[in-house]
């Protein structure tokens, strides 16, 4: 019996024994014969060190074959085993370097080749299909301890490497390549070229590399005379000058930028003189995030925006009480401080150089000029009017502007999109192929459609002055070479008189979608958040054409990409000089009194009716009962205006939304109290203009004034949606225009509305405001070609 037992046992052993060979046969075989992958990489593989990445990964897992750039994507072929295969595949997704965006991989099994080694092989511009192209990037830490170190680079402004430097700024075609670069002037030196084709390096293929002895160089200028190439002595020059209260252009990524001590009021006064900017905002550059800490108030998500290789301007909230004030002037008593930190090797060889931890550091042109960029132009404009000119001598060929961020709801949301996010697509759920989206008129970015991509272009600025035209143009021209863009469909607000629209209808033998605006900013808010349905949408600006032939700007639509419906909107007033009533706000304010109040309102006991010359009233009061130069509004930001007006905060706007911004600044956060407005057919404020003027006269606080109005503007905006929502049962809100910039409106509106079950959607990778419209042009364009056929 045991010995059968043990005779069944060996039998058993030896069929297992069988399968476990067999198994483990296969298992060897598998893994120890190799097989070949082709692997396919969509995305921002350009310009962010990625072959070099790739060749390095595929070494240390064993494998051979090449990695290519093409036009339109990064091609891999491995050979290795199975196991190091999947150690690869793995690697390419965990180990993606900093500013590389990964959008699809795909592999597929080839036919088993035997590459030999592992090579990087040229460029191939294989067809009219596009890769991403890197914005710039900030300066890597590697490379500024490079900048301290004995050799070639010690000290020297243009350091870069794969992970660092400038992109969009130099290139000029793809793929992305020295040669298509405005580095192509200047020729590596053999110990540059030696890293550039070093595998082990970090400025392998590094397409801006350069050192002291063959890159590119600054050069400093007095009273138009170039005095000094050598850094040590320009930098000396510079910060001396900052330090007494100069002003100083310098070139830099994008363009050149005006700069002088944060600290000094008279300096900072001469600058504001020079750039004939009355009062907007300046942004501050702080020697690093430990000194601008005793400055403002900075929560986690804005620290990362601020330390973000984009390293955009920051808008944060100023600290009451401050140990070294700063020049007032430079936010013009508002409570938001724009904010960066350096980010080229310029910046912080100066800061090393300077005593004061932070400069004004604002765009090199004069007020509604574009950005400038070349250097003589800069030389015949500010010779004169700069106390010291840095110039250097790369080529910008894409200008850019510095972007601007608000930390809202703990989102990172772009107010001005430029250097650092463009030219980084926007992905959608439609097929945007060959829609060129023309934009707004102010705040103007176009966008161009490239399969499911959006291009957003960077911030243009507003088609007024006839240099922004021409750099409007020759960005759509560029955007058409770079992103092989064959125009097909047009897409243009529905202003007639916009230069953006003209531009598009110019476009010979191209269909035309015209979009109203409010429309159009809705689907750019649907766009970014990927929504193809029916949704309630709010959108609220100061101004943009409706179908009616008036000024709208405080929408209430349900609607898709295809069409829209206005369910509601704020009761019309009269705009009393049309667009310069955008300029002085109390031109709207007197509207609104007389609407409320009729002519009585000029007994109302208010600080700004007494201020204001009684002939000038009596003129507008004219032109409202005669309708002159009087078209109707519905306008948020008008709203905003008159009570700032109201409050005697702001009377002729300085810049942009100076009402509306003032407004905010004052508000506080511990006041519910809002005042009465009451909805019909549109919604009406003569009830909160009464409560205010009740307020106002009863001596309340302007803070509580401030405050109030906002809660009431937010309960409006709650029970127009809340109706719309029990009628329609669409549960989807989104929000979209320039008013929800305004932080404490846009967080308690969210708020609000999240409390009551809606689901809520906000801008965060476009612009709310006018910069971001073109997004939304494209979205519906690119539906209504679908439904109709255009
Ligand atoms: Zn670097
Ligand atoms: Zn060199």
């Amino acid at each position: 019996m045991p010995f059968r037992h043990c005779a069944f046992v060996r039998l058993r052993l030896y069929v297992y024994s069988k399968e476990i060979r067999i198994f483990l046969h296969k298992l060897i075989v598998n893994s120890l014969s190799e097989r070949t992958l082709q692997i396919i990489v969509t995305g921002l593989v350009q310009g962010v060190g990625f072959r070099p990445f790739i060749f390095r990964i595929a070494k240390k897992h064993n494998l051979t074959g090449w990695v290519q750039n093409t036009n339109e994507n990064v091609i891999i072929q491995v050979t290795g085993t199975s196991q190091n295969l999947k150690l690869f595949l793995l690697s390419i997704k965990k180990e993606t370097p900093a500013a590389a965006v990964i959008r699809d991989i795909s592999t597929i099994e080839i036919e088993t080749t035997d590459f030999g080694s592992f090579s990087i092989r040229e460029s191939n511009d294989v067809s009219e299909e596009i890769t991403e192209i890197s914005p710039d990037i900030a300066v890597c830490d590697e490379c500024r301890r490079d900048m301290e170190m004995r050799g070639n680079r010690l000290g020297y402004a243009f350091v870069n490497c794969t992970n660092c430097g400038p992109r969009f700024t130099i290139i000029k075609d793809l793929p992305y390549d020295r040669e298509k670069t405005t580095m192509k002037l200047f020729t590596m030196c053999p110990k540059c070229r030696h890293e550039y084709n070093d595998v082990n390096d970090r400025r392998f293929h590094a397409q801006p590399v350069a050192c002291s002895v063959c890159g590119p160089h600054y050069e400093l200028f007095l009273e138009g005379k170039m005095i000094s190439s050598k850094v040590d002595e320009i930098i000396d020059t510079v910060a001396n000058s900052i330090e007494k209260g100069g002003i100083v252009l310098i070139k830099g990524l994008g363009g050149m930028h005006l700069a002088c001590d944060a600290f000094n009021n008279q300096a900072v006064e001469k600058l504001r003189n020079l750039k004939n900017r009355d009062g907007k905002p300046f942004a501050v550059m702080f020697r690093d995030i430990e000194t601008l800490e005793p400055y403002v108030e900075i929560d986690y998500p804005e620290r990362q925006s601020l330390m973000s290789w984009r390293r955009p301007i920051v808008l944060l909230q100023k600290k009451k009480v401050t140990s070294l004030p700063m020049s007032e002037i430079i936010s013009s008593g508002l409570n938001l401080l724009g904010v960066m930190l350096p980010y080229m090797p310029f910046h912080y060889l100066l800061f090393k150089s300077l005593k004061t931890s932070a400069i004004v550091l604002t765009s090199g042109n004069f007020s509604s000029e574009p950005i400038l960029t070349d250097n003589m132009t800069a030389l015949d404009q500010f010779s004169n009017h700069a106390d010291v000119i840095v110039l250097h001598n790369r080529d910008i060929y894409n200008r850019t502007d510095d972007s601007v961020v608000r930390i809202i709801a703990g989102k990172e949301r772009i107010f001005r999109r430029s250097r650092g996010y463009v030219p980084s697509p926007v992905p959608t759920s439609l097929n945007t192929e060959g829609i060129m989206a023309f934009g707004a008129e102010l705040t103007n970015c176009f966008c161009v459609g490239k399969r499911q991509n959006a291009y957003l272009s960077q911030h243009i600025g507003d088609l007024q002055g006839i240099e922004t035209i021409e750099f409007y143009e020759q960005t759509i021209t560029l955007f058409f070479k770079l992103f092989r863009i064959k125009p097909a469909l047009a897409a243009v607000d529905m202003h007639p008189m916009y230069i953006s629209s003209k531009t598009g209808l110019a476009m010979e033998g191209m269909p035309v979608v015209h979009v109203q605006h409010h429309h159009a900013h809705i689907a750019s808010c649907m766009a970014e958040n990927m929504l193809d349905e029916k949704v309630i949408g709010v959108a609220f600006d100061g101004t943009g054409f409706g179908t009616d032939g008036n000024i709208w700007g405080s929408e209430f639509f349900i609607c898709d990409f295809n069409d829209f419906e206005r369910v509601t909107h704020f009761e019309y007033i009269p705009l009393p000089g049309g667009d310069s009533a955008t300029e002085e706000p109390w031109r709207t304010a007197i509207s609104y009194l007389y609407k409320v109040y009729g002519i009585s309102f000029r007994q109302l006991e208010l600080e700004f009716l007494k201020k204001t010359d009684p002939e000038k009233i009596r003129l507008i009061i004219q032109m409202i009962d005669k309708k002159i130069n009087c078209p109707l509004t519905s306008g948020a930001g008008r709203l905003f205006d008159c009570v700032a007006s109201l409050l005697d905060l702001v009377q002729t706007a300085t810049f942009q939304a100076e009402g509306p911004m003032r407004l905010e600044s004052l508000v506080k956060q511990d006041c519910n109290e809002s005042y009465e407005f009451t909805t019909g057919q549109t919604i009406c404020f003569d009830q909160t203009i009464r409560g205010i003027v009740a307020d106002i006269t009863d001596g309340i606080e302007k803070v509580t004034i401030a405050t109030k109005f906002h809660n009431t503007i937010i309960l409006a905006i709650f029970d127009s949606v809340n109706a719309m929502r029990t009628k329609s049962g669409i549960n989807k809100v989104v929000l979209s225009g320039g008013v929800f910039q305004n932080k404490y409106l846009s967080v308690k509106t969210m708020d609000l509305l999240r409390n009551n079950n809606f689901e809520v959607y906000s801008h965060s990778v476009v612009p709310a405001n006018d910069g971001g419209l073109a997004l939304g042009q494209l979205a519906v364009a690119s539906k209504r070609r679908e439904l109709l056929c255009v």
